[in-house]
């Protein structure tokens, strides 16, 4: 399984991770920041999670491995 994470100090709250893959983000309702709803990505998902990884504008986002 891979593992995302969010440095949410460098999100500039883009929105682009959670119109690829709402299942795995949204935002804050208050600062427009990345919430990360599922850590521990599905198999399924994991094309999707990396999508948006590679779509954030600040590279906020990275997928590991554990
Ligand atoms: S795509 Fe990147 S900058 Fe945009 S909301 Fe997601 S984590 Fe933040």
């Amino acid at each position: 399984l891979a593992r995302i994470e969010a440095d949410r100090e460098r999100c500039i709250g883009s929105g682009l991770c959670a119109m690829a893959a709402e299942t795995l983000f949204d935002q804050d309702a208050h600062d427009g920041r990345v919430l990360v709803l599922v850590e521990e990505v599905p198999a399924e998902l994991t094309a999707a999670a990396r999508e948006a990884v590679s779509l954030c504008p600040a590279r906020a986002l990275s997928l590991s491995k554990d």
